[in-house]
């Protein structure tokens, strides 16, 4: 581990972390968030439970686990918004733990058969929004 949980977004649960996504379930061994930012409609990412530099130094129980939460995830959201495809996104270049991008693309929408940005800064939603998109992904998740 060459990284600092005292520096983590994730395990400090800081003010960081609150800018840029919202909370909304606890799995098995993950947390799921939706991406504040909504450029790609119905954005989502999913946090491992503790501070893990990667996939590859999980159990394999553990790291079954975190797949089948992120499996569960995606199917949840390829009901609530039924994208063309949902790319996933795992960089953690600098922030040292294990977290997926899941992003829903749409053909003619940004960045479809492309790379997904991450972060554009374009699209926010009102918190009424974002409560109903929360809502409608637990329904299918939990
Ligand atoms: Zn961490």
């Amino acid at each position: 581990m060459k990284s600092d949980p005292k520096e983590c977004l994730y395990c400090q649960n800081n003010e960081t972390l609150n800018n840029l996504m919202i909370e909304i379930a606890k799995l098995s061994v993950s947390r799921v968030f939706i991406f504040k930012e909504q450029t790609y409609r119905g954005r989502c990412l999913m946090a491992y439970k503790d501070h893990v530099d990667d996939l590859n130094l999980l159990s394999d129980d553990d790291r079954n686990a975190f797949m089948a939460d992120v499996a569960k995830v995606t199917r949840a959201m390829q009901k609530v918004f039924n994208p063309d495809k949902i790319n996933y996104g795992a960089y953690s270049d600098t922030l040292e733990h294990l977290h997926f991008h899941l992003i829903p693309k749409y053909k003619g929408g940004p960045d479809f058969g492309g790379v997904f940005r991450m972060n554009p800064q374009k699209v926010y939603l009102t918190d009424a929004e974002y409560e109903q998109m929360a809502e409608d992904l637990k329904k299918e998740i939990l």
